[in-house]
């Protein structure tokens, strides 16, 4: 079972498909932290990290 967070998600206005992956939450914020750098965001905000593990979920 792993994890997943889809960025469209999170950021609906993105226009992107791109799906973060990983086996723990805690991979999944690493890999979604790298994800974001690819849309300009350079810091993880406390409101953004919300948004992130509300997507989050069971593949
Ligand atoms: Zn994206």
């Amino acid at each position: 079972m792993s994890k997943v967070l889809e960025c469209s998600k999170v950021d609906p206005t993105s226009g992107c498909n791109y799906i973060v992956r990983g086996d723990t939450e805690e991979d999944i914020l690493r890999n979604a932290a790298v994800h974001a750098k690819e849309h300009g965001i350079h810091e993880v905000t406390p409101e953004l990290m919300e948004r992130v593990k509300a997507n989050i979920h069971e593949e």
